[in-house]
């Protein structure tokens, strides 16, 4: 899609500005609906789009991306307007400088058309817990978009923007990618920069695309990734994954982990990805059964580390320095009203555990043992990636839920993360395209599959997505 609308852009069938214009039309029909964006920058998007076209008038060349409508998480710092991360404690919050990778942007001339819904701080499945209302899912309005990037997965399942940004600590790009029907990848820890992203779980948090096919997911990772000083973890880019991008199932040695098509899946998933399963034997690749022990412990691994990286994280909200600060007598009650007015029910649980996790006598026994299984869980994928190219899993156990269906006990919602959460805890690349839709109650919801490369092989990932996307054209 994206490669076609810059193709237009350059023959000058459309302009960037109409191009433009037609996403913000869109948006304005449809967000009092779905809540997928939290602000608009018309004003801002209209300008770059207009300097794109006369750019295009003098006859120079533009870059892919360039003069292509975009949106981005609410997570992500953009000195223009607010970065509330979903939440109200950071609801007049003006962000200093630009994150990193829109700072990139900006410079590739992509046109930012506004900031998308999430759950408070990025914790959660189904975007319930944003401050400002759920994010409805465009395909069935009475389910959840997935969280915690759910606005940015509807805005481009609803073509309110060509392609948009998220970030992933345990799922948050593929769960919303797989509910909505769109591409979503989460690269490696470490291809794409943090900094300039409101950190959640600094040893998790990524940030990665949602598009509407594999080679758009190709072209933006290759414009967002790449070494930045402020985030050491960074490596220098070695690659053009569009160049490269070719469709590749014939010899591919697939892994595929028991555990994640078991009973818990719902059938109709089941059913779809065997089929997938069948499809990619049919076509030359091997496909075997795998084992990654310790593998059942990552939902435990990932809550505990990450609630005790978020006390941490978070405790710079106390409305000092940053957003809403709720005044009392003394400084103490002022850090205390500004957290309890400003932060919501899950952000509160999370820092709390986590708090408790870290705290004198305990941090050996619960953040370090943690520390500990991650490893071995690491040092399990490892293994099974001298034997195997990729391991293909379901993205989620089921199709998008009903709003509100999960909101009585938080840790049904947790579970929700079985398949997601592994990739995170051994901060591997993973993408989920989707497979096919489920008929269930009369409508047909999207599935998503999840493929899993080993580290930095976001190239082989995109190289057989890709012959799987092509199958079901
Ligand atoms: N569901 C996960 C959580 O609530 C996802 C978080 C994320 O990836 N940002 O922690």
């Amino acid at each position: 899609m994206i490669k076609e609308l810059h193709q237009k852009l350059v023959e000058k069938k459309i302009s960037s500005v109409e191009l433009t214009k037609q996403y913000l039309k869109r948006i304005k029909e449809r967000n009092s609906e779905i809540n997928a964006f939290l602000s608009v920058d018309e004003k801002g998007a209209l300008e770059n789009a207009r300097k794109v076209d006369q750019k295009i008038a003098k006859g120079k060349d533009i870059g892919m991306l360039e003069g292509i409508p975009y949106a981005v998480k609410d997570n992500f710092c953009v000195t223009d307007g607010v970065t509330t991360a979903g939440s109200k404690i950071l609801e007049n919050y003006k962000a200093p400088y630009d994150n990193f990778v829109i700072g990139k942007l900006k410079k590739a001339g992509a046109v930012l058309l506004g900031k998308t819904n999430m759950d408070e701080f990025a914790m959660g499945t189904s975007t319930e817990n944003s401050a400002y209302g759920v994010v409805k899912n465009p395909i069935d309005l009475e389910r959840v978009a997935g969280g915690s990037s759910g606005g940015s997965a509807a805005a481009v399942s609803d073509e309110q923007a060509v392609w948009s940004l998220g970030s992933d600590t345990g799922g948050s790009i593929r769960c919303p990618a797989s509910f909505c029907g769109t591409v979503g990848m989460k690269p490696t820890y470490g291809r794409v920069s943090r900094s300039g992203i409101i950190a959640m779980a600094s040893s998790y948090d990524q940030i990665g695309p949602f598009t509407k096919s594999v080679e758009d997911a190709a072209i933006v990772l290759d414009e967002i990734c790449g070494k930045d000083s402020r985030d050491n973890t960074t490596i220098v880019k070695e690659i053009n994954f569009l160049n490269n991008l070719k469709p590749e199932i014939e010899g591919v040695k697939i892994g595929i982990l028991k555990e994640f098509l078991g009973e818990d899946v719902n059938p109709e998933v089941k059913r779809i990805i065997e089929n997938k399963i069948k499809w990619a034997k049919k076509n030359g690749a091997e496909v075997v059964d795998v084992e990654i022990p310790g593998i059942k412990y990552s939902l435990a691994v990932y809550y505990l580390m990450i609630c005790s990286e978020i006390s941490s994280n978070l405790a710079r909200f106390d409305g000092m320095r940053y957003g809403v600060q709720i005044k009392a007598d003394n400084i103490l009650d002022t850090y205390l009203k500004s957290r309890e007015k400003g932060l919501g029910d899950e952000v509160k649980r999370r820092i709390i555990l986590g708090t408790y996790a870290l705290s004198a006598g305990y941090k050996d026994a619960y953040y370090k043992k943690a520390q500990q299984v991650r490893d071995l869980i690491k040092g399990g994928f490892k293994k099974v990636f001298e034997e195997v190219d990729l391991i293909l899993t379901p993205t989620m156990m089921g199709p998008a839920f009903k709003i509100g269906e999960k909101c009585a006990n938080p840790l049904e919602l947790y579970l929700v993360d079985i398949s997601t959460v592994p990739v995170n805890v051994a901060m591997l690349p993973a993408i989920s395209i989707s497979a096919g839709f489920a008929s269930i109650d009369g409508k047909k919801l999207p599935i998503g599959m999840q493929l899993i490369g080993p580290w930095w092989q976001e190239q082989s990932i995109l190289n057989t997505a890709l012959a799987f996307e092509n199958s079901s054209k």
